[in-house]
């Protein structure tokens, strides 16, 4: 509900606070856009639930991602830009300036609208698997293999997401057990075969985790078998969870053209979205590559995008 003030005026509006949202921030700042981001349920986004990062060039011994997160606000802060807890609960994009509510009860009024609320893994639901999170469970083969290597790791999916981690892990690991729930794959033909002949890559078809066993780091993990029943404990370091994203982009429906998985969609090359104004940068766009250095540069690309259609528009 609009309440009875004027609404704030926003001149450069960001929604997230992953890399992406951070560095359209930097960006925004230094360039006088006079950014707001507000932060949204979880604050620093996805590198807040993993533990060491070792792939994100600047950093040769390694940074922790809440850490990692913590230094992105410390810079965006540094460079003047708002960073404001809330979330944004409705927009309003039917004419321009744009309306955004936040937390329910605070109307904005926005002149260029920077979309990066990331997406968020998901996961079985087991007990076990929550429990060890960043202790050798992962959604995220790319981050999390390489602590792995030479050694024995599951993981279940059978997407071109999980056949592409499959391959991944399978250069750096001695052995990959691949848990499949029915008897074929979702992914692309291409990549079911290469999953399937390389040497070692296990494949469990009819297969279901029952549960991730260890106590403070994984050992094994026990599958079922959903046809027969049987039970087999698989001796592993790691387990990999690779069975989809979810685009945290809800609230825009209706509003901006989006793929069939909820991505929204953005004009290749661009972070440009079909309204002109808004625009979109990290995971809730990309389901292809979610790094966070690439997230971070799709930040930048939305600053610069925004930047461009403020002044062409006369807001500065
Ligand atoms: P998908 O939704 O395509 O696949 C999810 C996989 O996880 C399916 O095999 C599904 O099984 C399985 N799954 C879901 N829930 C469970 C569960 N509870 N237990 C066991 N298995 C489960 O997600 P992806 O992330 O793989 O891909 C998303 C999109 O991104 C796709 O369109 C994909 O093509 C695209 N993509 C493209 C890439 C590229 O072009 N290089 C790379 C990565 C992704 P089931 O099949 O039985 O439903």
């Amino acid at each position: 509900m609009e309440n009875n003030n004027s609404p704030e005026k926003v001149n450069c509006l960001i929604i997230g606070s992953g890399p992406a949202g951070y560095t359209a921030a930097i960006y925004a700042a230094r360039a006088n856009m006079n950014p707001v981001l507000y932060q949204g349920i979880q604050p620093g986004g996805q590198l807040t639930i993993t533990t060491e990062v070792e792939n994100y060039p600047g950093y040769p011994d390694g940074v922790q991602g809440p850490e990692m997160m913590l230094q992105f606000e410390r810079q965006a802060t540094r460079m003047g830009a708002d960073i404001r807890y809330g979330i944004v609960t409705k927009v309003d994009l039917s004419s321009h300036p744009f309306k955004v509510e936040v937390d329910e009860n605070n109307w904005l009024q926005v002149n260029a609208l920077i979309i990066s609320t990331g997406a968020s893994a998901k996961w079985l639901g087991l007990p076990s698997e929550q429990r060890l999170n960043g202790q050798g469970v992962s959604a995220c083969a790319v981050c999390d293999g390489f602590f792995f290597k030479g050694k024995e790791v599951a993981i279940v999916g059978a997407g071109d997401t999980a056949a592409e981690e499959a391959l991944y892990l399978s250069k750096i690991c001695s052995k990959v057990h691949m848990i499949i729930r029915r008897d074929e794959m979702r992914a692309s033909k291409i990549m079911q075969d290469r999953v399937i002949n390389k040497h070692n890559i296990i494949i469990y078809w009819n297969t279901e985790t029952e549960e991730v066993i260890g106590e403070n780091k994984v050992e094994a993990v026990r599958i079922i078998h959903n046809k027969t029943g049987e039970k087999t404990n698989i001796p592993v370091s790691a387990f990999f969870v690779a069975i989809g994203h979810k685009p945290n982009a809800e609230i825009f429906t209706g509003w901006l053209d989006m793929d069939d998985a909820g991505y929204i969609k953005t004009i290749p090359g661009t972070s440009k979205t079909n309204i002109e104004g808004v625009f979109a940068a990290g995971d809730v766009q990309d389901k292809i590559y979610r790094q966070a250095v690439t997230a971070a540069g799709s930040g930048c690309m939305a600053a610069l995008d925004a930047e461009r259609f403020l002044s062409e528009k006369g807001f500065h």
